[in-house]
């Protein structure tokens, strides 16, 4: 397999990522400045959900005093490596769509994440933050010969609940083909709210912003604990009013904090760019997002400059291990290309320019969260598994209008105070984390390879999903 990847060739503060190699400004952090005493509001995190939770509080209340503290640097975390799907949709909500009681919540939320896509290009236009926003929808192409009927029969569901062919529609497989030449490929679903982007662009060009309009972000400033009015960082305390955690899956770094996001990995590679011919083969004229719809979820996008990048989602460490940066011969990336390259066997001997992983945040209900408590000045956001590109900036505007005490739409939606219970002590954890993947794995090997849905596998792997 070719590869000009090089093991060990990052810098501390450069996660890894192609998204980070590729911007043009400087990786290292800002220059550590002394920190204040007291702040109105103290954000633990400089990924989006901080950052957005930021924005939105300066842009309400500009009196306000906020200090953002991020360990590493801005978009260390996620926020700079992930797919770039900006997605008009977020975790649970179908989990919400399929229960009769809880299916209007789960459309409302489903209407606010569309919302949330244009939110974003509205910022990213107004604050001239060039992160190569292209919103050209996603492709679910079927890849198995049951997908069709699956995906008709959800789409149909969408419709009776109020979804129309604005939001999704299927295609059949000479169209889908004509968009994507995946194999196999048996038809497609298709949403147009989903939009590409630059992640790193996106967070780095966040901080810019931030910064420009008077927000103090504090990097290289790991924060230890909190407890209400009081932040302890390794470089001192800072005591504020309210208290926001948006640290997703790295949160068991804070003491207190124990087993309430499951950290979990996802993998991505990336291509070197490719030439126009070969682009004409693969498809994705308008650079629409694509996947397919097996357990192990993959997703993908073609850059503006060309490539071809692509992800899965891969496992958990024992003991909620978070590793910095992953080593880009680890077998979860060779098994991210490898299924690239069986989708799109016409890359079979195109070089695999870059390799990385990074960490999400996963709560034992399997949904997205935004808490405030008013007495105690404590809240958070986070949850989102590997859907938090678009649901961070809902989330942000929530927590924002909490603490503000707006009583907004956003502010009535399903994920205030949706409290999940903590995960389990080890050896349970790591028991179950990759009871999920060795399910999940031998349903979608079993249903490639007869064709056939997987009814055991699938079934143990719906129940530990639950
Ligand atoms: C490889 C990969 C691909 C993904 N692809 C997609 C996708 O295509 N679409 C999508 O919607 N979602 C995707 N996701 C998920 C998405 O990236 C995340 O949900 C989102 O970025 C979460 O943002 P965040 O700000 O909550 O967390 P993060 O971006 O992880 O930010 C948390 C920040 O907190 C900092 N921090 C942690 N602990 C401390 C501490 N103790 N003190 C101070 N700071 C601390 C970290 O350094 C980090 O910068 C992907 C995730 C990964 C890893």
């Amino acid at each position: 397999m070719k590869t000009d990847v090089q093991a060990g060739s990052k810098s501390y503060h450069n996660n890894g990522s192609y998204w980070f190699d590729s911007l043009e400004t400087s990786l290292l952090p800002a220059p550590v400045e002394k920190l204040p005493q007291s702040v109105d509001v103290a954000i633990i995190g400089a990924g989006y959900t901080g950052l957005w939770t930021a924005y939105y509080l300066h842009r309400h209340a500009p009196h306000l005093n906020i200090a953002v503290l991020e360990a590493n640097t801005i978009g260390f975390g996620a926020s700079g490596r992930n797919g770039g799907w900006c997605m008009g949709w977020a975790t649970g909500i179908d989990q919400m769509l399929a229960q009769p009681q809880r299916a209007a919540a789960g459309l409302a939320l489903a209407r606010a994440m569309q919302a949330t896509v244009d939110e974003i290009a509205q910022v990213c236009s107004r604050e001239a933050i060039d992160c190569h926003f292209t919103k050209a929808g996603t492709l679910t192409v079927a890849t198995r010969p049951f997908d069709e009927q699956v995906m008709r029969a959800s789409i149909e569901h969408y419709r009776n609940l109020g979804f129309d062919a604005e939001d999704f529609v299927w295609l059949d497989a000479a169209v889908s083909k004509q968009r994507l030449n995946m194999d196999p490929n048996y038809g497609a679903s298709y949403t147009p709210h989903c939009a590409t982007i630059h992640p790193a662009r996106l967070v780095k060009g966040l901080g810019r912003v931030l910064r420009e309009q008077g927000v103090e972000i504090y990097e290289q400033t790991p924060v230890l604990g909190f407890a209400p009015g009081k932040v302890t960082t390794s470089r001192g305390v800072v005591q504020a009013r309210h208290i926001l955690r948006a640290t997703e899956g790295y949160t068991e770094s804070l003491q207190g904090q124990a087993r309430k996001l499951l950290p979990l990995y996802s993998m991505m590679v990336a291509t070197v760019p490719l030439s126009a011919s070969m682009w004409d083969e693969i498809g994705l004229a308008q650079r629409e997002t694509f996947g397919d719809a097996r357990r192990v979820t993959t997703y993908g996008q073609r850059t503006a400059d060309g490539r071809l990048a692509f992800g899965g989602r891969a496992g958990y460490y024992f003991g909620s291990q978070r590793k910095p940066v992953i080593d880009p011969n680890d077998a979860a990336l060779l098994n991210v290309e490898k299924t690239l390259k069986e989708l799109l066997p016409m890359l079979a001997d195109t070089p695999i320019a870059h390799r990385w992983g990074g960490l999400m945040g996963v709560q034992r209900h399997w949904r997205p969260t935004v808490t405030f408590d008013k007495t105690t000045g404590l809240g958070s956001a986070g949850g989102y598994v590997g859907e938090g590109v678009g649901a961070s900036n809902l989330a942000g505007r929530i927590l924002a209008d909490l603490v503000l005490a707006r009583d907004t739409p956003v502010t009535k939606l399903a994920w205030v105070d949706d409290f999940a219970r903590r995960w389990e002590p080890e050896p349970l954890r790591w028991l179950g984390a990759g009871a999920i993947q060795w399910f999940g794995d031998r349903a979608d090997r079993h249903e490639f390879a007869t064709g056939k849905r997987s009814r055991f596998w699938g079934g143990l792997f719906n129940r530990f999903v639950g």
